[in-house]
């Protein structure tokens, strides 16, 4: 099935984990992904292994700090103008700097405000500026749980994600009716690099938790942005489709 074939994407943070899953899953579907992170030798990887497979789309990798506002907006400019449209955003670059909220430096919680909220406004805005012009889009923005229910050592990362969820909602009200959709995914707990670091104790805390029983893989998050970003999903916005195994229901 190819039912992005010719769609052009952005996937932020599409050199490991979750990201990385998004980016091969939307060149699988047919569509040209622009794959965005600051390890371009990773992206690179990621290309090489689109190009040699059997997808129908391509990954092509692009050198980006979400951090920097002048880059987002000339990496927007450059994919617009090589290729005439941007149909689908998926902010999906994210980091964690954990600590209790009495300990917490002004530091650890800027940063995690700057990856993984402000950047989301300054792509959702440079890309939507194109999406108005064409009246459609899909705007995919990963959030987590810890966003919705909250999480002890998290005040940073559950403030910048219920952020992403607000601005995900204020979005999807602006640009209804220019026929754009904007949706949020909330992950569980996923077998990545961000939470491969976590002590075992805390894992095993966490699978008591999940009614599942066990930790959710890039993939299972990837299949339901797909969906999101596809045409049969134009009915759905301002969502917040939580992928967790059963954790927060
Ligand atoms: P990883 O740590 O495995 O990957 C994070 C990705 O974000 C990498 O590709 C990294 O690329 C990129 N990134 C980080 N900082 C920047 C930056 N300044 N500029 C550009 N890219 C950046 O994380 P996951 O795959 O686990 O997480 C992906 C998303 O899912 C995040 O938003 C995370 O908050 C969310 N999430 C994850 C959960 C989980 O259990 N894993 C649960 C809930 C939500 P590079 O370092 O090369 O720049």
């Amino acid at each position: 099935m190819a039912g992005l074939t010719d769609k052009v994407a952005i996937v932020t943070g599409a050199s490991r984990g979750i990201g990385k899953e998004i980016a091969r899953g939307l060149a699988m579907q047919g569509a040209k992904v622009y794959a965005c992170a600051r390890s371009e030798d990773s992206l690179t990887v990621l290309a090489g292994e689109i190009k040699d497979g059997d997808a129908t789309g391509e990954v092509i990798p692009y050198a980006l700090d979400v951090s920097d506002r002048a880059a987002i907006d000339a990496m927007v400019d450059k994919v617009s103008e090589e290729r005439e449209r941007i149909d689908i955003l998926v902010n999906n670059a994210g980091i964690t700097r954990d600590g209790l909220l009495m300990n917490m430096e002004d530091d650890q919680f800027d940063d995690v405000i700057a990856t993984n909220l402000r950047s989301v406004f300054w792509l959702t805005r440079a890309v939507s500026r194109h999406m108005v012009r064409a009246r459609k889009g899909r705007i995919i923005n990963i959030a987590s749980v810890s966003g919705v229910m909250g999480n002890p050592g998290q005040s940073n990362y559950a403030a910048s994600k219920a952020g992403v969820i607000g601005f995900t909602k204020s979005v999807a009200k602006e640009v209804a009716r220019r026929g754009i959709t904007c949706n949020a995914v909330a992950p569980g707990f996923i077998m990545t690099d961000m939470t491969s670091i976590l002590p075992d104790a805390v894992k095993s805390k966490y699978k008591e938790l999940i009614p599942m029983s066990r930790f959710g893989e890039s993939e299972e998050i990837a299949r339901v942005v797909e969906f999101l970003a596809s045409d049969g999903a134009g009915y759905v916005t301002g969502q917040v489709i939580v992928v967790d195994g059963g954790l927060c229901m």
